[in-house]
C-alpha cells in the first residue's frame, strides 16, 4: 500500500533507539524526508545512518533536549514546516507518589505533555495553511490503563490526551489529524531499564522478570519496536484523513476491556 507521503517533511523527537526511531524508520521508507533528534549526538547520527542506508532517504539530525525551550527552537530551525510530527520523549521514572516533589511533576508534566503542546502550537498552523498534517504523539497503554508505580506519567500523559481530544477536531477539516499511539510493553531500552529496577526491587534476576511479563501477555511476546513504526507511519498517511482525536492501543492485547 502507498501511503501517499512521498516528498513530505517529519519531523520525529526522541529517535535515535527505541519507538522513535521506529517510526522515523517507517517514514523514511515511504520516502519521508525526516529530521530526527535526541539528545546524545553520536547514537543519533549512528540511527541517522542507518535509516539513510536502508531507504535512500535525507535524513537531518539534532542533538538537542525537546524538553527545554532550546532544544525545541534547535528543532524548529531544522524543521521549520513539518507536514508530519511525531511528539515523544523519555518517560518518567516509576516510583512512590507519597516519594515525588513539586519539581519532579513539573518536570514530567513539561516533557510529556508541555513539550508536545508546545510543538503542536508551533507547527499546527502551517499544516492547516497547507492543508495537510498528521501529528501523532506517543504517548503510553498507561492513558488508557494505568500502572500505580508510573503515577508521573499517568498523569501528564492523561493532561496531553485530554488537550488533544479538544484540538483534534477543530483541525481535521484542514486535513490535519492529532492522535496518540499507547504502546504496552515493547522491546526497547527503557523496557530493559523498568524490568531492571523490578528485578532489583523483587531480588529476582533480570532474566526471569523479563520472561514472566512477556508470558503475562496474551501475545506471549513484547512488541516489535517496528510493528510500532509501521502503526505510526500508517496514522501520517494520506489514507488516515479521517481519523482523529484517537487513542491506537498497541499492546498485544493486554487491555481487557470490550473496547
Ligand atoms: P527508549 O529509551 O528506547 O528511547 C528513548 C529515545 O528518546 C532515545 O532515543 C533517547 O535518546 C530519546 N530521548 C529521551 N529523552 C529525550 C529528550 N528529553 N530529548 C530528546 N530525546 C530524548 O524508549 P522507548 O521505549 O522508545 O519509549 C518512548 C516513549 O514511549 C517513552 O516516553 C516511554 O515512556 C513510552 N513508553 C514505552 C513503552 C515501552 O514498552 N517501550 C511502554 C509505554 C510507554
Amino acid at each position: 500500500m502507498d501511503l501517499g507521503i512521498d516528498g513530505k517533511a517529519a519531523l520525529v523527537c526522541a529517535a535515535s533507539k527505541g519507538l522513535g526511531r521506529a517510526c522515523a524508520f517507517s517514514l523514511a521508507r515511504e520516502g519521508v524526508k525526516v529530521t530526527i533528534l535526541a539528545r546524545s549526538p553520536e547514537p543519533l547520527e549512528a540511527t541517522a545512518e542507518e535509516i539513510r542506508a536502508a531507504t535512500g532517504a535525507a535524513v537531518t539530525t539534532v542533538a538537542c533536549d525537546i524538553t527545554t525551550p532550546e532544544g525545541r527552537q534547535a528543532a524548529l530551525a531544522a524543521c521549520p514546516d513539518p507536514d508530519i510530527l511525531v511528539n515523544n520523549a523519555g518517560g518518567p521514572p516509576p516510583g512512590n507518589f507519597r516519594d515525588w516533589t513539586r519539581d519532579d511533576w513539573i518536570a514530567a508534566v513539561d516533557a510529556n505533555m508541555l513539550t508536545p503542546i508546545e510543538l503542536i502550537k508551533a507547527t499546527v498552523d502551517g499544516m492547516i495553511a497547507r492543508r495537510f498534517g498528521r501529528i501523532v504523539n506517543i504517548t503510553s497503554s498507561a492513558v488508557k490503563a494505568p500502572i500505580d508505580i508510573l503515577g508521573l506519567s499517568n498523569g501528564a500523559r492523561a493532561g496531553l490526551t485530554g488537550f488533544v481530544a479538544g484540538i483534534a477536531r477543530k483541525t481535521v477539516a484542514h486535513n490535519v489529524t492529532i492522535n496518540g499511539l499507547l504502546p504496552g510493553p515493547f522491546a526497547t531500552d527503557r523496557l530493559k531499564s523498568t524490568v531492571t529496577s523490578v528485578a532489583e526491587a523483587s531480588g529476582k534476576s533480570f532474566d526471569e522478570v523479563w520472561q514472566a511479563r512477556m508470558k503475562a501477555n496474551p501475545a506471549e511476546r513484547f512488541g516489535d519496536p517496528a510493528e510500532f513504526g509501521e502503526a505510526c507511519a500508517f496514522l501520517c498517511s494520506a489514507q488516515a484523513g479521517y481519523i482523529t482525536g484517537q487513542n491506537l492501543l498497541l499492546d498485544g492485547g493486554a487491555f481487557p476491556g470490550t473496547l
